[in-house]
């Protein structure tokens, strides 16, 4: 474990910035307790992070931070950033085949507005929703350990926590279920999860469990676009109320 202070701590961490897109939030006194580019929690990952500064300088190669406004009733929240897509574009899902298949599905369902373009400055914006990441920084073969999972839950609560409206969260993968419940200091084992799950997680808010919208998953028809289309479907739903 690195050391990295209980979650209650997290507004006095020195580490810890603003990130660029909650600036005009931050202004009214709500963003989120949010990691530095340095973020030294997790010394695996900060390892990596240096190593792919070195080989590809002009990437993110820093902690992604959340993409959306925080006055929204939907949270999106993934696994951790990829290599070669938000850890290269610096916004969560951007770059890679999971961005392509979760951003076509929220523009087909309302949720967003303009068109994709894979990049972080492309014009495409989000529309009543905010994708974030269980993991801020990428892990080696899209793998953090339970250990970096819990560093970066702080932020993850802080997020939860920094959105006033929120009505529904859509947790993408079993990992990002986990990290949701104990977020909220929920037990996981009252919380299974299951692809279209609905639990009632308090404040009157739902966690909507979907397969992650992975290659891998995709290709292997664990999940079809149509099954991802019908979670978000029912967490957008769910959200509007
Ligand atoms: S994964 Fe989260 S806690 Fe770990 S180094 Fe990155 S930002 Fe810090």
């Amino acid at each position: 474990m690195s050391g990295h202070p209980a979650r209650s701590s997290l507004p006095s961490l020195a580490h810890q910035a603003m990130p660029t897109g909650n600036r005009s939030a931050a202004a009214q006194g709500t963003a989120p307790a949010a990691p530095g580019r340095d973020c030294p929690a997790c010394p695996r990952l900060a390892d990596f992070r240096a190593g792919s500064r070195r080989a590809e300088p002009a990437w993110h190669n820093a902690p992604v931070p959340s993409f959306g406004a925080l006055d929204v009733p939907l949270l999106i929240v993934g696994l951790a950033p990829g290599l070669r897509g938000a850890n290269r574009t610096g916004r969560p899902f951007t770059g890679d085949y999971a961005g392509d298949l979760l951003y076509a599905t929220l523009a087909a369902l309302g949720l967003a507005d303009g068109t994709y373009g894979a990049r972080a400055d492309d014009g495409f914006a989000l529309r009543g929703c905010r994708v974030t990441n269980a993991v801020r920084c990428v892990p080696p073969e899209n793998k953090p350990t339970g250990d970096e999972i819990r560093a970066c839950n702080g932020f993850l609560a802080a997020e939860l926590a920094a959105m006033p409206r929120l009505r529904a969260v859509l947790a993408l993968g079993s990992v990002a279920h986990g990290a949701v419940l104990a977020a909220l200091g929920l037990t996981k084992s009252r919380f299974k999860f299951a692809h279209g799950a609905r639990h009632a997680i308090g404040g009157g808010r739902t966690l909507v469990d979907s397969y992650h919208c992975s290659r891998y998953n995709t290709s292997t028809k664990v999940l079809t676009p149509a099954m991802f289309g019908d979670a978000v479907r029912i967490a957008r739903d769910l959200a509007r109320g």
